[in-house]
């Protein structure tokens, strides 16, 4: 399975980071090696002196499927998750400025946080979920889908065209704003709603 992720979908996002708005969605991959386990804390990795976290929505596809039309995207997931796209953000402009590739600033061990996974009928509108990360019981991110630039629909079926999904694939659909670094002890918890989704401790 592959971790497909969405980078510069949140306007906010881009200009807090200073980044060009995208004509096309940004999209990098993280290996399944990138999958922080159950339970486990996050040990922030010593080639970082700037991991921040990234609460981003999820998405589990369920059937395999290429050049998927954005009209029938929602027959290919069935639920919906949230967790954290951790960024090791100093390597991340290191290589930005170089103009090489984000991978290892990305896709390092332990950088994806999934949290549990709910039917999406159990929401009433995907596009306007609303969701939020709590550091140390404080929120720090805080957004609704409705703030996407490419909604999930549209983002399977762009992502779709360069890469058959496949069932088990998740897809990370891009952070809103309120990145921030992550220290030694603190406590990240995911909501979508009232609901928590993720609970972990950072080492
Ligand atoms: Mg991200």
């Amino acid at each position: 399975m592959k971790l497909i992720c969405i980078g510069r979908n949140y306007a906010q996002h881009i200009s807090e980071l200073k980044s060009e708005k995208p004509t096309d969605p940004v999209i990098f991959l993280k290996p399944d090696t990138a999958i922080l386990l159950k339970k486990q804390p996050f040990f922030i990795p010593d080639f970082s002196n700037e991991v921040h976290h990234e609460v981003e929505v999820l998405v589990k596809i369920n059937r395999v499927g290429k050049y998927i039309d954005s009209k029938f995207a929602h027959k290919y997931y069935e639920q919906i998750g949230l967790g954290i796209d951790f960024t090791a953000r100093d390597l991340q402009q290191q290589l930005k400025q170089k103009g090489l590739p984000w991978e290892i600033s990305k896709a390092f061990d332990g950088s994806a946080v999934i949290g549990k996974w709910v039917s999406k009928s159990s929401f009433e509108n995907l596009n306007k979920l609303p969701f939020s990360l709590l550091k140390n019981n404080e929120t720090v991110q805080s957004a609704t889908t409705e703030d996407m630039l490419w909604g999930i629909d549209e983002i399977i079926a762009y992502v779709s065209k360069f890469f058959t999904l496949k069932i088990g694939d998740i897809i990370f659909t891009g952070t809103p704003s309120g990145v921030g670094k992550v220290e030694s002890n603190d406590s990240l918890k995911g909501y979508i709603g009232d609901d928590e989704f993720f609970s972990i401790k950072v080492k």
